[in-house]
């Protein structure tokens, strides 16, 4: 299948909810488009004593709200047009959790699973080195995303510290305990996911029927696709909440019991072996049939397009929830609202984790640090209150989960624009 471009998917999404609004063209316009494109290139010392040179990059898409703030991604296809559309989608993400930070997204072409230790290090710091004159603070905060870490983020604001002189915690978050990360947020993420799922389990309809569900039906089905630091904690977190977690897929394909998965084991088996299949009393299944299990709930928790016009028409869940950022294309989207599917979006569904880093932010500028009850107490309350609002949008304006999330943000970046005249 060709390469899809998430930055139009993007771009589309936004203007489905700025026709919605009526939005004010001069906002649309500025919302097109990311404030700055930095593009780098990072030489790296490797082992065996050659230079390499990796490409880099940090899209600042918009800071009308606050800083820039976004992950890194280290991978091999990572392209500008994903940079940009992560970039647009945080801007949209911290507008719906409430949190005061503008967006932005940064990334590097690398399979990091190739490199040594010593050379992702030497990489890490490059990058840093490369961008700091336009990172910090008050000015943009990246984090962690796909195939990178706190132990990453830790050798990032150590580099950081000695460009500028001082220690500063505050210049990036998923930082390691030990240097002002936060309690928390390691399962950040996959917590405030699984709190979304509570809450939207409680206002499904009946199956079949207009009336609400009301009771968590106890033991609903749940397929899970990606195994990394989000699906993990979801798998963990649904099931001590009631839900079967059925189904589980990673980047070599998955594994399916439909009497539940015991997830602790599957963890440890494949901390062993690096993959899930194999694993005992389960059935594997591809990545592709893992999406169209007969489950209620389907999570992807991957990378993007993995729902899109070819596969939407099987999918069998009723509830999607979004912990990849982009996993549904637009036209896929239209597919499975007609097929009342409830597709909650990844700008409210995966919040969680950019929640859970602006308390850590907060934490390291104040120099005041909470327990970990303490922590998810709050992101809870931030997660809550994003889900109402975002229902409450979805039934005035009688549109889709995804439209509502988006109408909430584009309001809060529209008024901030405007009180800062921009
Ligand atoms: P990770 O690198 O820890 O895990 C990614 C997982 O996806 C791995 O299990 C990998 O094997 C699997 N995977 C990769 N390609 C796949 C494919 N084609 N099919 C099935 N599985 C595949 O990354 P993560 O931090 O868990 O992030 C996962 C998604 O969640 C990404 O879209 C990321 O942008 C998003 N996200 C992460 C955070 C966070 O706090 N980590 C926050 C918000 C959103």
């Amino acid at each position: 299948m060709a390469k899809i471009n998430p930055f139009k998917n993007a771009m589309s999404q936004l203007s489905a909810a700025a026709e919605i609004l009526n939005l004010d063209k001069s906002v649309l316009e500025q919302l097109k488009k990311p404030q700055r494109i930095l593009s780098v290139s990072i030489p790296v010392k490797m082992d065996n004593g050659e230079t390499k040179v990796f490409e880099g990059f940090r899209v600042q898409y918009n800071d009308a709200r606050g800083p820039f703030k976004g992950g890194i991604r280290y991978h091999p296809q990572v392209d500008m047009d994903e940079i940009k559309a992560f970039g647009f989608w945080m801007t949209i993400k911290n507008g719906v959790v409430g949190v005061p930070f503008g967006g932005g997204k940064g990334g590097v072409v690398v399979d990091p699973k190739k490199l040594s230790k010593g050379e992702l290090e030497r990489l890490s710091r490059g990058y840093v080195r490369s961008l700091y004159k336009y990172l910090g603070p008050q000015v943009d905060c990246p984090a962690p995303d796909v195939n990178t870490n706190s132990e990453i983020m830790g050798w990032m604001v150590d580099e950081y510290s000695k460009l500028v002189g001082k220690w500063t915690p505050g210049m990036i978050t998923g930082k390691p305990l030990s240097m002002g990360g936060s309690e928390g947020r390691e399962e950040a993420t996959g917590f405030g996911g699984v709190e979304i799922l509570k809450a939207v389990w409680k206002e499904m309809p009946a199956r079949g029927g207009s009336a609400s569900g009301g009771k968590l039906k106890k033991g609903a089905t749940v397929a899970i696709q990606g195994f990394g630091n989000v699906g993990i904690f979801f798998a963990q977190l649904a099931q001590k909440a009631g839900f079967k977690v059925v189904g589980v897929s990673d980047s070599k394909g998955g594994v399916y019991n439909p009497k539940g998965l015991d997830i602790a084991a599957l963890e440890s088996y494949k901390k062993q072996i690096s993959s899930l299949k194999g694993f005992a009393g389960a059935k594997e299944v591809t990545n592709e049939k893992l999406l169209e299990l007969a489950v209620d709930i389907l999570v992807p928790a991957a990378l993007e397009n993995q729902i899109h016009g070819k596969n939407a028409r099987k999918i069998k869940a009723r509830v999607i929830i979004e912990m990849a950022n982009g996993p549904t294309t637009p036209e896929a989207d239209v597919i499975l609202h007609k097929k009342r599917v409830w597709v909650i979006p990844d700008v409210l569904a995966n919040s969680g984790g950019v929640a859970t880093s602006y308390l850590e932010w907060t934490q390291n500028l104040s120099g005041f640090y909470w327990n970990k009850q303490e922590v998810l107490a709050k992101l809870t309350k931030y997660m809550l209150a994003a889900w109402k609002e975002t229902l409450d949008t979805r039934n005035k304006h009688k549109t889709d989960f995804r439209n509502a999330a988006f109408i909430i943000a584009i309001n809060k970046i529209a008024q901030a624009m405007k009180s800062r005249g921009i």
